[in-house]
């Protein structure tokens, strides 16, 4: 299934089977997670890099053929959202490869996984944890790696806020309470589906994102894409609270009162994600252990899996199921 232009479903098209070059491995895709970001390149909120381009960054497969050393045919990876980074420039140095100056990324810069078969270099893909079937481990490669760098970004909490509870709101928050963290799940005002969900999930308490925090928050992440809830997030946490935009894609803050940043509160970014918060992520899963609540469509089915996403219908993840 390819993105062909902006703001049009997405097509579903025969191409040629891709070849591994040097340093590459050939998937057979077993499954791809549908993550927020894929609707963003879909619905032209973010611009197209190349087209068509075959959306999804959350790719589980089987190697099926290599043209590198890394990989065995017939292991079992996994693909993410960082598909290059140079090594060389002053971010990567830095340890920050996450903004690497000639960064690419799967499903954007590259095709990725919303196809039967994938190419990756070799070097940004993971093994998968052994005990996680396909399907459980392919929203651990956005929701998990990208919210697990926004969860460490927001620091040290004793209660942290998650605003918008979708896919990597409910894996994270794993990860949260094996901290012994309180969490709050806010969610669309009336969602009381979404607020169910993240009770059952084991939030301490959910209720509608615009509305008052219950006590004063010690950290925020706001996993979901409207700009308003900056400044609710920003009224909810303390002074010195920590507030983290986690997606890539925002739209317009509306303008606030110097008064809910004062207080040294700090507001931040998460781009991307390097390499090391993937092993780290990775490794952390299967000790908790992580599960994952996964709806799932068939690849052909891809826009309507899309459009549920859109609508804020789906409670946990929704994957594609390929091979
Ligand atoms: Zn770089
Ligand atoms: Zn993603």
């Amino acid at each position: 299934m390819v993105v062909e232009a902006p703001r049009r479903p997405l097509v579903e098209r025969q191409l040629p089977d891709p070849r591994p070059q040097a340093g590459e491995v050939l998937i057979r895709v077993h499954a791809c997670a549908v993550c927020r970001t894929d609707l963003h390149i879909a619905d032209g909120e973010i611009p197209l890099h190349k087209r068509p381009v075959v959306p999804g960054h959350q790719v589980v497969g089987v190697v099926e053929e290599t043209a590198g050393r890394r990989f065995q045919v017939g292991d079992r990876i996994g693909v993410a959202w960082l598909a290059f980074a140079d090594g060389v420039c002053r971010f990567c140095r830095d340890g920050l490869e996450n903004l690497c100056e000639k960064g690419l990324f799967t499903g954007y810069d590259r095709d990725g996984g919303y196809a039967e078969l994938v190419t990756a270099d070799e070097r940004f893909c993971y093994p998968l944890p052994s005990g996680y079937p396909y399907l459980s481990a392919a929203p651990l490669l956005c929701g998990g790696l990208i919210g697990f760098r926004a969860w460490r970004m927001a620091g040290p909490a004793e209660r942290i806020g998650f605003y918008g509870f979708g896919s990597a709101a409910h894996i994270i928050l794993q990860v949260a309470r094996n901290g012994g963290q309180r969490v709050y799940a806010f969610v669309r005002s009336g969602d009381r589906e979404a607020e169910q969900f993240a009770l059952e999930r084991g939030a301490d308490w959910a209720g509608a994102s615009l509305e008052p925090a219950p006590e004063p928050l010690d950290a925020a992440i706001i996993f979901a894409s409207a700009g308003e809830l900056v400044p609710a997030a920003l009224r909810a946490v303390r002074p010195g609270g920590t507030v983290v935009c986690a997606g890539i894609h925002m739209s317009d803050i509306p303008s606030f009162p110097y008064s809910i940043l004062w207080g040294e509160c700090v507001l931040r970014s998460v781009a991307n994600l390097t390499r090391q918060d993937a092993y780290d992520f990775l490794e952390l899963a299967p000790t908790i252990p992580i599960e994952t609540a996964v709806e799932t469509h068939l690849l052909r089915d891809a826009n309507l899996a899309l459009d549920r996403l859109r609508s804020g219908a789906i409670h946990g993840s929704a994957v594609l199921t390929i091979a």
